[in-house]
């Protein structure tokens, strides 16, 4: 919020430039969930960070202004304690939709530079949709006025743009204290949703496989996809654990770095970062814009910015510039 009166008032001022300039050096790392035309999908058009030609305009940007480092050299300043002697920019994409692999992959590969995918592992290969997916599919199909479950405080009502309902129920099943799953239920209900969903599109291990050896690094992003803060403790062993498990004996690499699923102050706890540290991960980035300016003072909570549609560089320029530092 600060950050947003402080951009708000320094593009009054005509502050851009000088702000951009004195933007200290630290870990700026950005995250991507999908690459392509969010208006072509049949699920959550939310979830859509930039288009593939959008994507190659920030690597270009990122290269002439950062020093890109890999998810292994990240991992070496942290252990080695070191703080950045320049602006560090690690390239991180959530989740493991299948368009990692065909757009964003060939952009990357051309621009030679590295990026770590942070793999769902539930959801590789996958025929089943994810709860975000499921609702916006229900929405675009049935094309509902309002949306109320039970659960719910208040009902979500369609103003003028689907994209912005969609974003306001998908907030509401998170608000609401019932499991994503039950609430899909309620939903599909009350919709009268009988016909099931269009097949899931996510990476497979041979699509992993592939990005692993095109030189790109992979973290965990939880078994399920589950709010981890919700979960028991076995739950929550089980997420980290398996997850990682999976990713190692099909790949056969060591998997240290995680990314907290939603990735909000809520969804991660002192007890889900002892959990990491059990399991045997040294870092984890968390869904908040900021920058990192000592990232080894708490490699459990290292922010990222994320990259939204129709951004330009004087967009991102302005949104590190007024960032808050940590
Ligand atoms: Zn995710």
């Amino acid at each position: 919020m600060l950050s947003k009166i402080k951009m708000k008032a320094g593009r009054i001022l005509g502050l851009d430039g000088l702000s951009w300039r004195t933007a200290p050096n630290g870990l700026y790392s950005v995250n991507f969930h999908r690459i392509g035309n969010r208006k072509d999908t049949e699920f959550d058009p939310c979830v859509y960070s930039c288009t593939t030609e959008e994507l190659d305009a920030h690597i270009k940007f990122f290269k002439q202004n950062f020093d890109i480092i890999s998810l292994k050299a990240l991992t070496e300043l942290l252990t080695n304690n070191e703080k950045p002697k320049s602006k560090l920019l690690c390239l991180t994409f959530d989740d493991g939709y299948i368009d990692n692999f065909s757009n964003a992959l060939p952009v990357l590969s051309n621009h030679n530079v590295s990026a770590t995918f942070f793999i769902a592992t539930g959801l590789v290969g996958s025929r089943h949709v994810p709860w975000w997916d499921k609702v916006a599919y229900l929405i675009k199909r049935h094309k509902p006025n309002r949306v109320h479950l039970d659960a719910w405080r208040n009902e979500v009502i369609f103003e003028n743009c689907q994209e912005r309902f969609i974003r306001a129920v998908l907030q509401a099943v998170k608000n609401c204290k019932l499991p994503a799953q039950k609430q899909i239920s309620q939903l599909e209900q009350t919709l009268h949703h009988q016909d099931g969903y269009p097949r899931a599109e996510f990476m497979d291990w041979h699509h992993l496989n592939t990005l692993v050896e095109s030189g790109m690094e992979l973290g965990a992003h939880s078994h399920n996809h589950d709010i981890l803060t919700k979960l028991s403790e076995d739950e929550l062993f089980y997420e980290l654990s398996h997850s990682k498990a999976l990713l190692e004996s099909n790949l056969g690499c060591d998997i240290s770095a995680f990314s907290y699923p939603v990735g909000s102050k809520a969804t991660y706890d002192k007890r889900v970062i002892e959990g990491l540290k059990d399991t045997g991960y040294e870092l984890a980035f968390n869904f908040q814009p900021g920058i990192n300016t000592i990232p080894s003072t708490n490699p459990y909570d290292l922010h990222r910015f994320p990259i939204a549609p129709d951004m330009s560089a004087a967009d991102i320029k302005r949104m590190f510039s007024y960032a808050k530092r940590y």
